[in-house]
């Protein structure tokens, strides 16, 4: 439920209203804006009586939100949120390019890529150290030891990193690392959630293999409601019954979040479609509708990489695609 408040209201009678709130155990968020302020009420809103609130006189209007995401939804929060990384900034406009491999495999590989990456205008480098694989017998990752190669890699470049976190107990391991990533198997692992909400690092929120946008929402609200409100959502091809692709990409996702909420939102074209031929159209489509960021797998020579060489492109075609994305983004803004 969000209740409107008239323009004028002292704080002395906010206050009052919003201890009153409280006092039926409901959360309170305030949102102010140059013109009204907005009171986000969550928790059991059944209790309240609408008629009563919207009498009280600095009461504008109350309503009804249907939806149960409440910190991540747009009514609340109207504004864009701009998620920033040292310079570089997602959202509200400002786009980024993430690219690197799938995974960190050596210090030759991850700051070969990394170099190259940024010479054609990526401006954060991606790379996984934990890698969630659906055998217990391909490789596990570098672990430790990958996250520091890519903070030699940041050294570097200068570019900020993102790697994928499996278990909270790592959490020490990740302390330099710029963003943290949530792999779309671990969306809905809450208790892992709740321990990033905790943080203060960006988390990229990647959708899961067969979620809904309200499941991802609710997700990214889990994070945001123990305090962390700089979640990004990643749009990563979701599982039907089409098996000429690896996932298949709901690119409608990218503008109906945008009306959903004001979280920024990336496409990775690498994972929805397991086919490096295909990765650089759908980067391209993914620009058109507006997304906020892309990312992408780029490996230094991807018929041998140890994860996702087939979905990976090299630091060549990874530029041909910065080239078109950028093209893309000028004709459509
Ligand atoms: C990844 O980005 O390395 C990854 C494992 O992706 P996803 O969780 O989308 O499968
Ligand atoms: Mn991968």
């Amino acid at each position: 439920m969000i209740a409107v408040l008239k323009s004028g209201t002292t704080l002395a009678q906010r206050n009052h209203l919003v201890d009153w709130l409280k006092a039926m155990h409901l959360d309170v968020h305030i949102s102010e804006g140059a013109e009204v302020t907005i009171l986000g009420l969550v928790g059991d809103t059944s209790r309240i009586d609408m008629d009563l609130l919207k009498s009280l006189e600095m009461v504008e209007t109350v309503k009804r939100v249907s939806e149960p995401y409440k910190q991540a939804n747009r009514k609340f929060h109207p504004k864009d949120t701009i998620v920033e990384i040292g310079d570089v900034k997602i959202g509200g406009g400002h786009f980024a390019m993430i690219a690197g491999p799938c995974s960190v495999e050596s210090e030759e590989q991850i700051i070969e890529v990394a170099q190259a990456v940024k010479a054609s205008g990526a401006n954060i480098l991606r790379g996984g150290a934990f890698k969630p694989r659906t055998s217990p017998y391909a490789f596990q990752g570098m672990k430790g030891e990958g996250i520091q190669l890519l903070l030699k890699a940041k050294e570097a470049t200068g570019l900020p990193i993102v790697t994928e976190i499996m278990n909270i107990s790592t959490l020490d391991l990740f302390t330099d690392v710029d963003i943290i990533q949530v792999g779309a198997r671990n969306m809905q692992n809450f208790d892992l959630l709740k321990e990033l909400g905790k943080t203060n690092k960006p988390i990229l929120l990647k959708r899961g293999l067969a979620n809904t946008l309200q499941e991802l929402l609710m997700s990214a609200e889990y994070i945001m409601s123990e305090g962390n409100e700089q979640v990004i959502l990643c749009e990563r091809g979701i599982r039907t019954f089409e098996t000429a692709t690896r996932n298949t990409l709901d690119l409608s996702a990218v503008p109906i979040l945008h009306t959903m909420t004001h979280l920024p939102v990336v496409v990775d074209p690498s994972h929805a479609t397991g086919k490096a031929g295909l990765v650089a159209p759908m980067a391209a489509a993914a620009a058109a509708c507006g997304a906020d960021a892309i990312m992408i797998e780029v490996h230094n020579n991807p018929s041998c990489a140890l994860c996702d060489g087939a979905q990976s492109l090299t630091p060549t075609q990874f530029d041909s695609l910065c080239k078109q994305v950028q093209a893309i983004r000028e004709v459509v803004l």
